[in-house]
């Protein structure tokens, strides 16, 4: 595992977090777009210890003093907005329906309690063990959009035009992209992973594909996925593909009567073996078959991911691994 230090550039204006982690929950890009002495932060990390090692990559890119004054959260998932609340001061904009959805999200003091609740002998709490309580929560606390919108909004940063685009529900409730026009550059959030199979709470997948094709009619040449590598449009074109032939799949399984379990194992005889994580396809299914059945409540995050373990008993280590690979850390400035 890889814990950035430095950021990638882009190009002189936009750098990149990149953990580039596959097969890893919770380890999800940022981004920095910078203009004189302006700058604005796409997505904050999961954890304190990251959200700092983030902050110190960033301020040997940054004139000094500058400092982060706007953050962006691509959707309300705590990989990509727990770090908000360590940037104080900063305005945090994201759309209507990302602070909508940020009240059923679990929070981190939930998140821990959930862990402390895990029996390692439980093949369940082990995979809660192995991949998110390898990280320590403590030292955070949310911090809310301070500024939302619906559709597009335009942010100016220094002598740039950031667009920030509407294109949820799709992983999310409110899924929002980033535009870097004069600079070629989308930042997709988790409506685009590389590397992995994806995990989609909202749905339903074509609304997945929609998002992607809004990214490519954008013509980017690099395009930040939530996770992974940076790609260009040719990746993006690949991943919708392979999106929308799951769309396909689970639909002619469902026409075919099979229950939802017996579907994702169908998924899982035919998974690609380039991608990680391929328990999340019970998670896939599960969300394609809400939407197929007309169900209204909102998806169990538990529910799925005990389904995914259910799938995939083989992803669960036979052993609880040690909490807190990834501790926490304070501010040394605070
Ligand atoms: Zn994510």
């Amino acid at each position: 595992m890889r814990i950035p230090t430095h950021l990638a550039e882009i190009n002189p204006r936009v750098f990149a977090w990149l953990p580039d982690s596959p097969g890893t929950w919770g380890m999800a890009n940022c981004i920095l777009i910078t203009s004189g002495s302006a700058s604005l932060l796409v997505d904050t990390p999961y954890t304190a210890h990251l959200t700092q090692t983030l902050k110190t990559a960033a301020y040997q890119v940054l004139p000094q003093p500058a400092e982060i004054s706007t953050v962006v959260n691509t959707h309300a998932n705590g990989d990509h907005s727990y770090g908000n609340g360590l940037f104080p001061g900063a305005e945090i904009i994201s759309t209507e329906a990302n602070l909508r959805h940020l009240c059923v999200e679990p929070g981190p003091d939930q998140l821990e309690a959930l862990l402390a609740r895990c029996q390692p002998e439980d093949p369940f709490g082990r995979y809660l063990l192995a991949h998110f309580g390898r990280y320590d929560y403590r030292g955070l606390h949310l911090a809310p959009p301070t500024r939302t919108f619906t559709d597009h909004l335009e942010v100016t940063v220094g002598t740039l035009t950031v667009e920030l685009i509407e294109v949820g529900p799709a992983h999310t409730a409110g899924d929002l992209i980033v535009h870097v026009a004069d600079d070629g550059v989308v930042c997709a959030g988790d409506v685009l992973f590389i590397g992995d199979v994806p995990v989609h709470w909202a749905g339903p997948l074509s609304q997945v594909v929609d998002a992607c094709q809004q990214i490519l009619d954008l013509h980017p040449r690099v395009v930040v996925p939530g996770h992974g590598s940076l790609v260009g449009p040719e990746e993006v074109r690949r991943y919708m593909e392979y999106v929308a032939g799951l769309r396909d799949r689970i639909h002619t399984l469902h026409a075919e009567g099979l229950e939802v379990d017996q579907a994702s194992q169908v998924l899982l005889r035919e998974r690609r073996p380039d991608l990680g994580l391929w328990e999340r396809l019970a998670v896939l299914t599960a969300t394609e078959y809400r939407h197929l059945n007309d169900v209204s409540e909102p998806p169990s995050v538990v529910q799925a991911l005990q389904a995914a373990v259910r799938l995939a008993p083989e992803s669960v280590p036979e052993t609880a691994p040690p909490r807190y690979t990834f501790p926490a850390q304070r501010d040394p400035r605070s």
